[in-house]
């Protein structure tokens, strides 16, 4: 067993919070490892046990993983020929007795020749992913997400506080990397818990709708997650768990909510004024400031008319009321999002009446693991093949780089709209309702109102294992589609008149992802506040920074939201590094901030737009919440993770006035 220290130290040496230094040894006989071989992702195992045993030989350039672009589900072993699998599987099998017979149980950094092997063959020989990915991979010895410099030995003993708003996904990132660079900080967050998104989203069937694997931090590579699409609660342990390993949890103030910046253009500091729920006001100062508020944290609930009249109970899916037993009730859920999809199933057998009311269909990916736990097999690889987890969130993340562009991309000519925007769009859509028609065969004319009349991809697709189709057609179930008139004191009356009478209603309805910043007011240089900069159209240079804001810094901000490519995590990450350049930039260079120049944020907005006019959700007969008021798309990163990572590489000088 190695000492806390020696677990301590190998931990900053791989920069990940979860890395195990080694693992369990191989015991089982030659019959037990066929079945797992029979079983296991054949990429993955193969590079684990190339990168264990040192031996190139398991990566030969035939067996190397086409790579088949994924229009709908994954396809196993990355579409390996049947051919390609039965050898891999007698090649994985012999690197397995190998590993049990010497007894291999650890792997140490590997020679960058090592990982251009391996990413090699991972990639089909795409070396322009090879430096993004890098950043994910532990044994890389050129990481590099960790910051390679501190604070004490370039600020040269002057003050450079910085606050950090929010201790979400985003805040918990920030503030690892900032103490990783020794840079002083605090967190401030508004409620009383971290967590942001997972510790208030605790409605019932709340989980990830994206995979596990995908979803977790370069730093923090959690490998024995219980569910391929993690649980809320999973998630939620899982941010607190990383914010005590990294000692970061005594650095957040909870119930302190930043209420206004205010730029000082003189010292050179941004006045911060932040409110405790029991309402004392307190002004800091700070030197730069990371705004990591979250986009998907503020209820949206439409102004209904008559709402006040009705007595049953309400509630917004974010603000669920765990005492209110729904159990035998008649409950009305307004929405189809991503909330009420996990909502309705959860709920449909157990109240006595469901009403959902539908403005859009959602459009369903297959996935029939959607509920599943991880399998047996993949838990005896993560224990006894070396960073065998680590290769396999690699691998998805590596496989989320192309993601599902290519069926969202828009032909020029083509004649489909408004119902799809290529041949391959058209072709997702088609594969698409023969599964709805597959589910709704018994109840015709239910099928109608469950298929979208909007491009597969321009909207969140989510992940259909059937229970959203059998809920629909349980038999309390009525789907209204003819819109809300009004409330009334027992209900919802409809546009046709129907009066839905119920007990509960849940407002399913979204959140106001598009008013970056809205509750707070950011005054910066000259005395212009950001939201009459903005004028409802929020904009950032690589999502992060704002002209005329100086040492403000956006953490999954504006445009940097990825739909069907690329993971969340490797966005709000390399927007964290960018802001630490960007400040290491202004230490070294003894200047005092640093400002983006508008016409660096221009060129990038342009760049943004014309991407996302390529894409579904960029059509101009589609509405969603990926777009703002002007109807500019203002949510979505409309490139591959591989784009983000050139983008957020330097601090270009050119791009930014440094001030003295
Ligand atoms: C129900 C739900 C499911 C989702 N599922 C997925 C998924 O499967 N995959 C995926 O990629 N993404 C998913 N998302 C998107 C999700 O929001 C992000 O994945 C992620 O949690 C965002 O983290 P964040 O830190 O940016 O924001 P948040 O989690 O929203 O955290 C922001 C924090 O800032 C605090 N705060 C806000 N204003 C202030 C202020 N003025 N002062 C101080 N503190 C403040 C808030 O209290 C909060 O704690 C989901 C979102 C929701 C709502």
């Amino acid at each position: 067993m190695p000492s806390m220290q020696e677990t301590r130290s190998e931990t900053m040496r791989f920069d990940d919070l979860y890395w195990e230094p080694s693992s369990e040894p191989i015991v089982e006989n030659d019959v037990e490892l066929e079945k797992i071989v029979a079983q296991a992702e054949l990429p993955v195992l193969l590079a684990a046990l190339a990168a264990a045993l040192g031996d190139t030989s398991f990566l030969s350039s035939d067996l190397q993983p086409p790579l088949t672009l994924v229009d709908t589900q994954p396809h196993p072993h990355g579409g390996m020929s049947p051919k390609q699998q039965e050898r891999a599987r007698a090649l994985a099998l012999d690197g397995l007795r190998q590993v049990r017979d010497k007894e291999i149980t650890s792997v140490d950094l590997l020679e960058g020749d090592a990982v251009s092997d391996l990413l090699g063959y991972l990639t089909g020989g795409r070396e322009h992913w090879h430096a993004s990915l890098k950043h994910e991979l532990d044994l890389a010895p050129d990481k590099g997400g960790a910051p390679q410099w501190n604070f004490a030995e370039v600020a040269d003993g002057r003050d450079f506080p910085v606050l950090i708003v929010g201790a979400g996904i985003a805040g918990i990132a920030a503030a690892y990397r900032y103490s990783q660079a020794g840079v002083p900080f605090t967190v401030v967050e508004d409620s009383q818990t971290l967590g942001g998104t997972w510790a208030k989203n605790t409605y019932p069937g709340v989980r990830l709708d994206t995979p596990t694997f995908g979803y977790s931090y370069s730093f923090a590579q959690r490998g024995d997650w219980p569910y391929q699409f993690a649980e809320g609660g999973d998630v939620l342990d899982y941010v607190r768990d990383v914010a005590e390993r990294a000692g970061l949890v005594e650095s957040i103030e909870f119930f302190t909510r930043l209420v206004r910046l205010l730029w000082d253009e003189e010292s050179c500091t941004w006045q911060a004024t932040t409110r405790h729920s029991g309402g004392q006001e307190r002004v800091r100062t700070f030197a730069a400031v990371v705004s990591a508020l979250g986009q998907l944290d503020r209820p949206n609930i439409p102004d209904f008319p008559g709402a006040e009249l009705y007595r049953g109970v309400t509630m917004h899916s974010q603000e669920w009321s765990h005492d209110v037993d729904y159990r035998g009730k008649r409950v009305a859920v307004i929405g189809t999002g991503a909330s009420a999809y996990q909502i309705v199933p959860a709920l449909a057998d157990e109240v006595s009446g469901l009403v959902l009311f539908q403005r859009s269909a959602p459009w369903m990916l297959p996935a029939p693991n959607y509920h599943d736990g991880v399998s047996d097999t993949f838990a005896w690889l993560r224990r006894k093949v070396p960073h065998y987890a680590q290769w396999y969130r690699l691998w998805v993340t590596l496989q989320g780089i192309p993601g599902r562009m290519h069926t969202v991309t828009a032909e020029d000519g083509w004649q489909g709209a408004p119902l799809s925007v290529s041949a391959k769009n058209q072709e997702v859509r088609e594969v698409l309702i023969e599964r709805l028609k597959e589910q709704f065969v018994d109840r015709p004319e239910q099928l109608e109102n469950a298929i979208p009349d909007y491009p597969p991809g321009a909207k969140r697709m989510l992940r259909d294992n059937g229970v959203w189709a059998a809920a629909l057609k349980s038999a309390h179930t009525t789907v209204v589609t003819a819109g809300i008139d009004r409330f009334s004191e027992r209900g919802i009356i409809d546009n046709e008149g129907v009066e839905h009478e119920v007990d509960i209603v849940v407002f399913a309805t979204g959140f106001k992802p598009s008013d970056y910043l809205d509750e707070v007011e950011v005054i910066g240089r000259d005395g212009v506040e950001i939201h009459d900069f903005w004028k409802g159209d929020a904009r950032a240079y690589n999502g992060v920074t704002v002209p005329g804001f100086p040492n403000f810094f956006l953490i999954y901000g504006p445009n940097v939201g990825g739909v069907v490519a690329g993971s969340l995590h490797f966005m709000i990450e390399r927007a964290v590094e960018f802001s630490l350049k960007a400040v290491h930039e202004v230490l070294q260079r003894g200047a005092s901030a640093i400002d983006v120049k508008p016409a660096a944020l221009d060129r990038f907005v342009e760049w943004v737009d014309a991407g996302n006019r390529r894409l579904a959700w960029g059509q101009p007969y589609v509405r969603s919440w990926y777009q703002n008021s002007h109807g500019r798309v203002s949510q979505v990163w409309p490139y591959t993770n591989v784009e983000y990572w050139e983008a957020t590489e330097t601090v270009k000088a050119d791009d930014h006035e440094f001030l003295a």
